[in-house]
């Protein structure tokens, strides 16, 4: 536990069909309060260690994150090691459904890195406990970036209302990272009356959204140096580090980018420099939100309102983090630790 609290141990399940290429695990970090979702990740591993010590790290993550949006779910993770060469993904995911169905509801699945909507249909074949299929129509799914973005957003409003009692129109922020969450981040800030500047390795990309938005463009390592109120990190993880933070000039950092803090001293190195941090994963949970309604057969409408939801809460995590003088990374994992010991409402 990243706070502190008694948890049940992990449990693994050994995944291993070597005729369809399957060799992983699933890990349940967490079902007090639903059955343990988190996706499917295929990648390249060395060996059987960094397998379990990646599927621990992200199903605990999961747990974090779930609890966090309020969704009827515990945490897990599949981790799959990708096989050499060529594959025949169809029977890799049919035997990984098989797997899951196994399992009898107790974990989740849905894409993640190196994995794709046909991999869960395949695996769908298989078991229901599958999400992050094509989209069907009258219900939620689908691409889950927009949801991300307006959480992103709703959050950043907040952490401005928070830090500097005011609204975001008229101030400067600046994006790393104007892929599919930072390019629609851009556009709800520039529909908000937000100054913009950006930076990105796609320089085409950049020249889009600077065309459509009078974004300025700068370079990717002098993103965080520029005057600006807001530094939102949307691009890789581990944009904060030591040397980022000691210059940054931005007071609230609000972005999509999961695993923004280098290091765990970097939330402390924060709060020193009087800047309000809006923790990633409180930030950015609308696209698990819209892949667990998804899941659930919920409409557009539920999804809306529980990603309106990361506003307050991310408002009372900052309220919280001051009262206290914790950081904001260390108060929304204590709230986590008590929301995922706990049944859904
Ligand atoms: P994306 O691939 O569409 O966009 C990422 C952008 O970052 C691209 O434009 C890429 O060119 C740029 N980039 C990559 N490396 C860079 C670097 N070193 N410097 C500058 N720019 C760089 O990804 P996305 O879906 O927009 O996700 C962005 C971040 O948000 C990721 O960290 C992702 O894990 C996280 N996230 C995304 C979602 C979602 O719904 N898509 C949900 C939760 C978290």
């Amino acid at each position: 536990m990243r706070a502190g609290q008694s948890m049940p141990p992990m449990e693994f399940v050994r995944l291993l069909d070597e005729a369809a290429g399957l060799d992983g695990v699933i890990a349940i970090h967490s079902t007090a309060r639903g059955p343990a979702a988190g996706g499917c990740r295929l990648w390249s591993y060395p060996d059987a260690a960094s397998v379990m010590a990646d599927a621990f790290r992200l199903a605990e993550g999961m747990s974090y994150k779930n609890a966090m949006a309020e969704l009827p779910f515990g945490g897990g993770k599949a981790v799959l090691r990708r096989p050499a060469g060529e594959f025949d993904r169809q029977a890799l995911f049919e035997a990984f459904g098989k797997a899951v169905q196994q399992l009898e509801g107790r974990y989740i699945t849905a894409e993640d890195v190196g994995t794709s909507v046909a991999d869960m249909e395949y695996a769908g074949r298989h078991t229901r406990n599958v999400a992050g299929r094509s989209a069907r129509p009258g219900f939620a799914g689908g691409d889950p970036s927009p949801w991300t973005a307006l959480g992103v957003f709703e959050a950043m409003k907040a952490a401005a209302r928070f830090r500097f009692e005011s609204a975001l129109s008229g101030m400067t922020v600046a994006v790393l990272g104007v892929g599919s969450v930072g390019g629609e981040l851009c556009r709800l800030l520039a529909e908000a009356g937000a100054r913009l500047m950006i930076a990105d390795i796609d320089g085409p990309r950049c020249d889009r959204l600077s065309d459509e938005f009078g974004a300025r463009i700068v370079s990717v390592e002098g993103i965080a140096d520029v005057e600006a109120e807001v530094f939102a990190p949307c691009a890789l993880g581990g944009a904060l580090d030591e040397a980022t933070v000691a210059t940054l000039r931005a007071r609230v950092v609000c972005g999509a980018a999961n695993n923004q803090l280098a290091a765990l001293h970097i939330a402390e190195m924060l709060v020193e420099r009087g800047i309000a941090y809006a923790p990633d994963y409180v930030v950015n949970a609308g696209g698990i939100i819209n892949v667990s309604a998804e899941y659930l057969g919920e409409s557009a409408g539920d999804v809306r309102g529980r990603v309106m939801r990361i506003g307050p809460r991310t408002y009372a995590v900052l309220e919280e983090a001051a009262h206290t003088g914790l950081s904001p990374s260390i108060v929304a994992d204590r709230m986590a630790e008590r929301l995922m010991l706990q049944p859904a409402a």
